[in-house]
């Protein structure tokens, strides 16, 4: 009896391995966090690729500036980082090469609620970072990843 119900058990336990295998291929591909498993929105304004031999063939994908934080402390030799621009969210561009608006705090509303804080708003040229500057009217433009997170930090 005893021996039965262990079996019924494992038999199910399987079944729901099974299942569980089955809904996760039967829905449609969704981003998460490789850091925090948030969802990542298709078009998320915030959005960093993170490729890294060491850390496998498929790109980490971020969702925010202090997830960066966490997995730079985990591996401080990440260097090939792409971010979603600003005004085109499924564009990546090379992080060391855009223009990032920092500290602006009425950028927030437009960055989506599923963003978290400090937003570092990324754009292809000096000209599209000056015009959001204007549209929020307040914020820091910086050339690169690197410092702009450093200017986030202080
Ligand atoms: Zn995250």
């Amino acid at each position: 009896m005893c021996q039965e119900e262990m079996k019924k058990i494992s038999l199910l336990t399987s079944l729901m391995i099974l299942m569980t295998g089955f809904y996760t291929t039967a829905l449609p591909a969704e981003t998460h966090c490789n850091v925090c498993s948030m969802k990542i929105l298709e078009n998320s304004r915030q959005h960093f690729l993170v490729r890294d031999e060491s850390l496998g063939k498929e790109p980490l994908h971020i969702c925010s500036v202090t997830c960066l934080h966490k997995i730079k402390q985990f591996n401080s030799k990440i260097s090939n980082i792409e971010v979603a621009q600003f005004n085109e969210p499924l564009k990546f561009l090379k992080a060391d090469k855009a223009f990032f608006l920092v500290k602006s705090e009425k950028i927030k509303d437009d960055a989506g609620s599923m963003v978290m804080p400090p937003i570092a708003a990324a754009f292809t040229t000096q000209k599209e970072a000056q015009a959001a500057q204007k549209k929020y009217g307040d914020g820091t433009i910086i050339l690169g990843l690197e410092n702009a997170l450093k200017s986030i930090e202080k």
